[in-house]
C-alpha cells in the first residue's frame, strides 16, 4: 500500500516553497458536495482545516495505524480519529465484537448486559468511579456532571479553566481550546449570558486564582471542572500540585472537583490521568478511548453524589440511545486489550516519535517545545515552556502550518491545527515509525522557512 502514497520524491521538495504541495481531487468534489448541504462541508468544524488551509481529506478506510483517502493515498495516522482509536483502526477483537452484537440488533431502549460490564470494567479500573451514567458523547457526559454537580450543591457558579475544552456545553464554551482556539470565535455567538454568566474563566495552573475566585463567591460555586492534563490547547499538563491543589479547594469550600478525563482516560493510563496523578476527583467524565470508535461517554464519582441521579434521584438525565449494545460490545472489546503491555508500547511509540519531531526541528533551528502528558503528546512552534492558554496562543503557529502539509503531502496525517494532541495507537510499528522519520526532515525544514 505504501506506494499508492509515493507522492514523496517532488511533494518534499516543493513543501518549503508551496502552501499545499499535492492535489487531491476526488476529496475535493467530496468537500464541494458536502458545502452543498452541510455548514462549511464538516460535521465538526476543526475537520474543514480552516486553520491550516487546503483540502480536508476524505477517508475511505483505516487498517492499523494507516487511513487511506477518496484519492488513493494511504497516511500514516496521528490523529487516532482524536483519541479513540488507541488499538489502531479495524482492529480485529474490536470488529469481531461489534459484528456480534450487531448481528443479535443495534438497539432495544432497555437495560442490556453489555452496558452493566461496561460499566463494571470502568468501575474496576478506576477506583474513584463507584458509579456511572453512560452516555453517546463527551460534550453530554460533562453537561450532565455540572448539571448533577449544580443539583448536588445547589449552588450555580462552575469555574473552569481557559483552554480547557469540555465539548460544546453552552456554559463551557467560554474560553474554551480546541476548535474554538483554532477559530479563535470571539464570544460564541448563541450561547447567552444567562447561560454563561454563572462561568469563571480562570488561567490555568493558577491556583491562587482559584482560591481568590472561591473567596470572591462564598458559598455559590458548585463545582470546578479541569480537564485532567488538557489537551485541547495542545498537551499543556497540570504542574505539580495543580490538581491536588483544585481537590483541596473544592473540598475547603463545600464543591466538587470535576476531572475531565473524556480525552485523556484510558489513555493515558490504564485509570487513565488518574492513574498518574492519583488526585481523587468527585465527579469524572469519559468519552473516546471507552467507545472503541464509537459513540459512547460516561460520567460518574461519588456513590452518593450520583444517587442524586434520575431515577434514583432528582436530577433528570436521559438517553434514547445511551448504552447503546454495538457502542458498548466495541467499549469493552477495546478496553479489555488495553493491559499493562499495551501502555508501555504506546508509551514507547510516543516517546520515539516524540524524539523524532524534537531532532528534525533541532536540526533546522526551529524554536519548538514537544510536551507529552504520558502518550499524549503536541509540538509548539516557540522557545518557551506552555503552562496556559495564552503561553499557547503565542506560538508561531503558521510555521505549523508549514509543517503540517508537509506531512500530509509525504503521507502522515496530523491533527489540523497547532492546538491539537496527536495520538498513537498500539498498532504503529516500526514500519509506520520509519516513514514518520523520512518525512521529518523536509516538514521541519519548510517550518525554518516559513513565514507569517
Ligand atoms: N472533554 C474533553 C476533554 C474533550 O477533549 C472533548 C472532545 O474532544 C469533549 C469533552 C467533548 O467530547 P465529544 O466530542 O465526544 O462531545
Amino acid at each position: 500500500m505504501a506506494e499508492a502514497n509515493n507522492i514523496s520524491g517532488s511533494a518534499s521538495s516543493q513543501a518549503a516553497t508551496t502552501p499545499y504541495p499535492y492535489e487531491a481531487p476526488v476529496s475535493q468534489g467530496l468537500f464541494d458536495r458536502a458545502g452543498r448541504v452541510t455548514p462549511g462541508g464538516v460535521n465538526s468544524p476543526v475537520r474543514a482545516f480552516r486553520a491550516v488551509g487546503g483540502t480536508p481529506r476524505f477517508m475511505v478506510s483505516g487498517t492499523g495505524p494507516y487511513l487511506t483517502d477518496a484519492d488513493g493515498r494511504e497516511y500514516v495516522d496521528l490523529v487516532c480519529s482524536w483519541g479513540p482509536m488507541i488499538l489502531g483502526h479495524s482492529h480485529p477483537e474490536v470488529i469481531a465484537a461489534v459484528q456480534e452484537a450487531v448481528a443479535r440488533g443495534t438497539s432495544f431502549g432497555t437495560p442490556g448486559e453489555g452496558e452493566v460490564a461496561l460499566a463494571e470494567e470502568i468501575v474496576a479500573r478506576i477506583e474513584p468511579v463507584e458509579q456511572l451514567r453512560l452516555v453517546s458523547s463527551g460534550t453530554e457526559a460533562t453537561m450532565s456532571a455540572i448539571r448533577l454537580a449544580r443539583g448536588f450543591t445547589g449552588r450555580a457558579k462552575v469555574i473552569k479553566f481557559a483552554g480547557c475544552y469540555h465539548g460544546h456545553v453552552d456554559a463551557l464554551l467560554a474560553a474554551a481550546g480546541s476548535g474554538v482556539a483554532t477559530f479563535a470565535l470571539p464570544d460564541t455567538p448563541g450561547v447567552t449570558g444567562a447561560q454563561a454568566g454563572d462561568t469563571i474563566v480562570l488561567p490555568y495552573n493558577d491556583l491562587d486564582a482559584v482560591r481568590a475566585a472561591f473567596a470572591a463567591h462564598p458559598g455559590e460555586i458548585a463545582c470546578v471542572i479541569t480537564e485532567a492534563s488538557p489537551g485541547n490547547m495542545g498537551v499543556v499538563p497540570p504542574l505539580t500540585g495543580f490538581n491536588a491543589g483544585l481537590k483541596e479547594a473544592c473540598a475547603a469550600n463545600g464543591a466538587l472537583y470535576i476531572s475531565d478525563e473524556v480525552m485523556t482516560g484510558f489513555r493515558t493510563s490504564k485509570a487513565g490521568w488518574y492513574g498518574v496523578d492519583g488526585v481523587r476527583p468527585d465527579l469524572m467524565t469519559f468519552g473516546k478511548v471507552m467507545g472503541g470508535g464509537f459513540p459512547a461517554a460516561a460520567f460518574g464519582g461519588r456513590a452518593d453524589v450520583m444517587a442524586h441521579l434520575a431515577p434514583a434521584g432528582p436530577v433528570y438525565q436521559a438517553g434514547t440511545l445511551s448504552g447503546n449494545p454495538v457502542a458498548t460490545a466495541a467499549g469493552l472489546a477495546q478496553l479489555r486489550l488495553l493491559d499493562d503491555a499495551a501502555y508501555e508500547k504506546l508509551d514507547a511509540v510516543s516517546r520515539e516519535i516524540r524524539g523524532l519531531v524534537a531532532d528534525a526541528l533541532t536540526k533546522e533551528g526551529v524554536a519548538h517545545r514537544l510536551q507529552n502528558a504520558s502518550n499524549m503528546f503536541s509540538v509548539f512552534f516557540t522557545d518557551a515552556d506552555v503552562r496556559t492558554y495564552e503561553d499557547a496562543k503565542a506560538q508561531d503557529a503558521f510555521r505549523f502550518n508549514a509543517f503540517f502539509h508537509s506531512m500530509l503531502a509525504q503521507g502522515v496525517y496530523l491533527p489540523p491545527s497547532a492546538f491539537e494532541a496527536w495520538f498513537v495507537s498500539t498498532a504503529h510499528d516500526e514500519r509506520a515509525i520509519e516513514r514518520i522519520a523520512a518525512a521529518l526532515p523536509a516538514a521541519a525544514r519548510a517550518a525554518a522557512e516559513a513565514t507569517a
